[in-house]
């Protein structure tokens, strides 16, 4: 069966939002909100204790992620403000820990690293980030650093640090890994959902519903452009002989071989839909009904054509076909009741032929 329902989505991850999930550059908002009134309380502090740079430089932060919020509201440009937000705290963190702000203990704010860049960036920006942040907080408590470097953190300290930082990272590497794949799991279900509600289980065509919202938006179209668009109407002919004789799922093979003719017969623009049981609805879009005639006569010949073998012998099938055409400001249910009068003529004519509601009218 073809158009079968998409399995993973084809865009990012972050690009998708399940009900509930907080929208990454909302969260960055909020972070960025929340940075400035504690950026300011420890300049203010920093600048008590006569440390100036240090309180320019922590102004400095908070003004620019404060500037980072107001592009957002201005641009809406979500990479630059996630990129400008990562870069921004990145720079913060490694200066809160290399100059050892507040007594040594600024340092403990890296805890707060992990679980934000993985939330909002993709799973390997987090990874290499979260790499990147232990090998510097490794080198930092490494003789190397201690040689130029006047440290205030104690052996023991150097170690928990250290132990708790890897701990809570590969947490955060697991947690957001399984984040992940639910939210994969939810986005597919959605769209296997999405695709039964708007297709027939046993054709794959669109079902009678997804036909109707087409021809709606098709109406739409018509009442704007006036392009005048066609149905045709087509049901297969004695088709309840066919399940008597050769039983129920003959009978559905044969539903499937003229949904397989239909599909081969239409123009990708076209709507086929399964109507009812044995019965089919075509949309054609911009078609006038001279042209919609033509293609259900060549659509009635080729499901003529087919035929499906049942204990070596050949089951044929034909099929009657009613073409209406949109016209003045009727409605749909009026072009549908017109297509159908214009079926049921084509049956009482004899069947497997086709009959436009022009014909019915003249008749
Ligand atoms: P006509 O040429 O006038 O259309 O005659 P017909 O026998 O095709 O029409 P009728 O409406 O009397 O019978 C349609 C039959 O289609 C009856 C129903 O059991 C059968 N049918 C409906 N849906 C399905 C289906 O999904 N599978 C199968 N195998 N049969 C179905
Ligand atoms: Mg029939
Ligand atoms: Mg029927």
């Amino acid at each position: 069966m073809p158009d079968i329902a998409p399995k993973v989505p084809a865009k990012k991850l972050s690009q998708y939002r399940v009900s509930g999930e907080i929208p990454v550059p909302v969260l960055i908002n909020w972070l960025s909100i929340a940075a400035v009134p504690l950026l300011a309380f420890f300049a203010f502090r920093s600048m008590g204790r006569g440390e100036h740079i240090t309180s320019a430089l922590l102004i400095l932060f908070a003004t620019l992620m404060l500037s980072n919020l107001l592009v957002y509201v201005a641009c809406g440009h979500q990479t630059f403000q996630r990129r400008a937000f990562i870069v921004l705290t990145t720079i913060m963190f490694c200066y809160l820990a290399i100059f050892a702000l507040e007594d040594g203990s600024a340092i403990i704010w890296l805890f707060a690293y992990p679980p934000i860049v993985f939330y909002i960036s993709e799973a390997r920006v987090g990874v290499g980030t979260c790499v990147m942040g232990f090998t510097g907080v490794i080198l930092l408590f490494s003789p190397l650093a201690e040689q130029s470097l006047d440290l205030p953190y104690s052996p023991s300290f150097r170690i928990t640090m250290v132990v708790a930082l890897g701990f809570e990272m590969v947490t955060c590497y697991i947690l957001d890994r399984s984040r992940r794949r639910s939210k994969l799991g939810l986005l597919a279900m959605a769209k296997e959902f999405e695709y039964a509600a708007k297709h027939d289980a046993l054709t794959g065509l669109a079902n009678r519903r997804e036909a109707l919202d087409q021809l709606d938006a098709e109406y739409e179209r018509y009442l704007r452009s006036e392009r005048p668009f066609s149905v045709l109407l087509a049901d297969i002919d004695l088709f309840k002989s066919v399940n008597d004789t050769y039983g129920h799922h003959v009978g559905d093979e044969l539903i499937v071989l003229v949904a397989d003719t239909l599909r081969e017969e239409c123009r990708k623009v076209d709507t086929i839909a399964r109507w009812g049981g044995e019965e089919y609805l075509v949309l054609l879009p911009e078609t006038e009904e001279d042209e919609a005639v033509q293609i259900a006569n060549r659509v009635r010949e080729a499901i003529a054509k087919k035929a499906i073998v049942v204990e070596q012998s050949a089951v044929h099938c034909t099929a009657s076909l009613g073409v209406a055409s949109i016209k003045g400001a009727e409605s749909i249910d009026k072009l549908l009741q017109r297509s159908d009068e214009a079926l049921y003529r084509a049956k009482t004519l004899g069947r497997n032929r086709v009959c436009a509601h022009q014909d019915v009218e003249t008749s």
